[in-house]
């Protein structure tokens, strides 16, 4: 149901934190959003101006991988000053309280580690942004080393290893799932009993059947989102709000 009012909202959903002993997350754009990094799927969004570039086309083109690296080192300003919000901090604090096993991300910015969470308990779904890997062997890179390669050669370098491409450790359109961490968010999500989606439109495949595979395995299953979602008609509370306004309530 749609919580009518932010305050009975908060409530409730503060009960259902209180009664849940095994508390799965699953975090999209818009707990980021107070923090500075864009929501690049939005409408006006940056891919929505910058079409994004396709796995293969990283792969096949020299010009593609030096395009794909400009503009990542365009925006590390922003990633690199960005701070976990009060969502974050309000889902450190339960992962700290040891009401949450780990966390199920389609974020990339590295905010949910920042904040607290063990590496090892943030379930990455699209990868991160702030690193590099191989794309042949999987030898991770610091952005810096990208930075000063991409200067002195005049372009995207290659592993120093293999002398594959060196890409951000993400998974871009065109590529394949990663399947480690699929496997994960789906046994999170049958092992829970309070699944909370935050700040995800819950659109996007495996954003869209995760919080049906936790209802349907028993979890209650709660969605905080400033727009209404695909999956609100199947949730046990939604609350339309900001999304720090409300964390910030449950565990300040
Ligand atoms: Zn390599």
């Amino acid at each position: 149901m749609i919580a009518t009012d932010l305050r009975s909202g908060v409530e409730q959903l503060g009960d259902m934190i209180a009664e849940a002993s095994i508390i799965v997350p699953f975090t999209g754009a818009g707990i980021s959003t107070e923090c500075g990094i864009p929501d690049f799927r939005s409408p006006g969004g940056l891919w929505s101006r910058n079409r994004p570039i396709p796995f293969d086309e990283f792969v096949a083109s020299p010009d593609a991988r030096d395009e794909a690296w400009r503009r990542r080192f365009a925006m590390e300003s922003i990633f690199a000053a960005a701070r976990p919000g009060r969502g974050h901090r309000a889902l450190a604090s339960l992962y700290r309280a040891g009401k949450i096993p780990a966390i199920v991300t389609q974020n990339i910015d590295n905010l949910h580690q920042i904040s607290g969470f063990a590496a090892d308990h943030v379930v990455e779904l699209h990868g991160n942004t702030t690193y590099a890997r191989c794309i042949g062997c999987g030898e991770a890179y610091e952005l810096a080393w990208v930075k000063q390669r991409f200067d002195a050669l005049g372009g995207a370098p290659g592993c120093t290893h293999c002398d594959e491409p060196v890409k951000t450790a993400t998974i871009s359109f065109g590529q394949a799932m990663p399947e480690d961490a699929m496997r994960r968010a789906t046994e999170l999500a049958r092992h829970c009993d309070l699944f909370l989606a935050i700040g995800s439109s819950l659109v996007v495949y495996p954003a869209a059947a995760l919080p049906m595979v936790a209802k349907t395995d028993g979890a209650a299953l709660a969605i905080v989102n400033r727009e209404p979602t695909d999956m609100d008609g199947s949730a046990d509370i939604v609350i339309h709000a900001e999304i720090g306004a409300v964390l910030r309530e449950i565990a300040p």
